[in-house]
């Protein structure tokens, strides 16, 4: 389930999107890159901004961002992976800590505060993943600190290198740039902040394509599957994010992707029955493609039919074991269905989701519900608490975090949870 674009109820951490479909994609676009590198997947995190400016950055804590605008916008994944490897490039340039210590002597200390924000908010999963509200906080463009020409250079070199090992063209990363210099040319009062933190040059350019065509991996495309996921994130961003009655003149190349865009947008029309006929379809070419499913149960949740919605959720766990974002659907769909053999069994659902992956707000929230409805207000509050902190409101956390703590046993996990955000919180 797109998360934070979906209704409230489903709201994330301001911008930040949460998306199982989406993730795997990134994922998969950037294990050959991170292999090529050295650096293992686990330790690199990958996050979405629902932001639709033209954007890719580093974080410390080898943490990396991307705003939908850029996801949108890259029509091949060799130009994605381009924008991947040139990231990677600074990670393992060291480029970013030369950055904190730059703007810290500066007495930059708020961009060195951003910059390390968005580090500590990941390095503290399996917390109560607290300090990620910073992370909702949209950058703002004097936030963002420009490498030097030199790191860039390196970096293009470091990406090259990544992209030979890979055996992946090279030649996406100049028509990224060409895409990037001709936006500046068109809009040269709204500059992409891409190219405010990784400054353009004709001669960046030129250099780069005097490598790309000695490369000697250039031509080599991805593999036909890989190009196919990429094109169904396009196709699930664009429906999701377009103006609602868009109406799409361009193909994603194929018949299934440009039907998927579509039965968002009617989703979100919304016309519910057309948007279910669609999803229909899709699940008719791919019946065991997990994603489909839960759409379908989206579909009917979001439209008020959480019962109906129970089944097609059962079918996307099923085919997707251990999805926390999955289950954390199914949770609400049982919730929805309010009696109390779902109740019951959404608060199991619910506490599986929300140890697997400690960032949803969505999973948190519905948990905070299955909680109040087994009678255990305590945890509850524990579970809103965290939410809220997760949210950006520190505020209503502490209200929530105190009333936790009067509820329940001292030393108990949930108390010691309590107390946890209290102390973060500084209150
Ligand atoms: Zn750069």
């Amino acid at each position: 389930m797109l998360a934070a674009l979906a209704l409230p109820v489903n709201a994330s951490a301001a911008g930040l999107i949460r998306d199982s479909e989406i993730e795997r994609t990134l994922r998969q676009l950037i294990t050959p890159v991170f292999s090529a590198a050295d650096l293992t997947e686990q330790t690199v995190r990958l996050f979405i901004i629902q932001d639709n400016s033209l954007n890719a950055f580093v974080g410390t804590g080898r943490n990396m961002f991307f705003h939908t605008g850029l996801l949108r916008t890259l029509e091949t994944p060799e130009e994605l992976i381009g924008v991947m490897a040139h990231e990677t490039g600074h990670i393992t340039g060291g480029h970013l800590f030369a950055r904190i210590s730059a703007a810290r002597s500066a007495q930059n200390k708020a961009i060195a505060a951003t910059i390390i924000g968005i580090a500590t908010a990941v390095a503290g999963a399996g917390r109560a993943g607290l300090s990620i509200a910073g992370i909702g906080n949209r950058l703002a463009e004097r936030d963002y600190l420009s490498f030097t020409r030199s790191q860039e250079a390196s970096a293009d070199a470091a990406a090259l290198a990544i992209l030979e090992r890979a055996r992946i063209d090279p030649s996406g990363m100049i028509r990224v740039l060409e895409r990037l210099e001709a936006n500046q040319a068109a809009f040269a009062h709204n500059v992409d902040p891409y190219a405010l933190t990784h400054p353009l040059s004709r001669q960046r350019i030129e250099f780069l394509q005097r490598d790309v065509l000695r490369s000697p991996a250039l031509g080599a495309k991805v593999s036909a599957e890989l190009t196919y996921w990429h094109g169904r994130m396009r196709a699930k961003l664009d429906g999701f994010i377009a103006q609602p009655g868009t109406r799409f003149t361009t193909s994603l190349g194929s018949r299934e992707l440009d039907l998927y865009r579509e039965a968002i947008m009617l989703h979100r029309l919304p016309s519910p029955d057309r948007a279910l006929a669609a999803v229909d379809k899709l699940i008719e070419m791919r019946p065991s493609d997990p994603y489909y499913w839960e759409l379908k149960g989206q579909f009917l949740l979001e439209s008020g039919r959480g019962e109906a919605a129970i089944a097609p959720y059962r079918k996307a766990v099923a085919l997707a074991p251990g999805d926390a974002l999955i289950a954390g659907g199914l949770g609400q769909a049982l919730l929805s269905a309010d009696t109390q053999g779902h109740n019951r069994e959404a608060l199991q659902v619910l506490e599986r989701a929300a140890l697997d992956d400690p960032y949803h707000a969505g999973v948190k929230r519905s948990l905070a519900l299955a909680y109040q409805r087994s009678g255990d207000d305590g945890m509850a509050a524990v579970v809103s608490a965290e939410r809220m902190a997760l949210q950006g409101q520190p505020r209503d956390a502490l209200i929530q975090a105190q009333r936790a703590k009067a509820l329940l046993p001292v030393g108990s996990p949930g108390h010691l949870r309590a107390e946890d955000i209290t102390r973060e919180i500084g209150g």
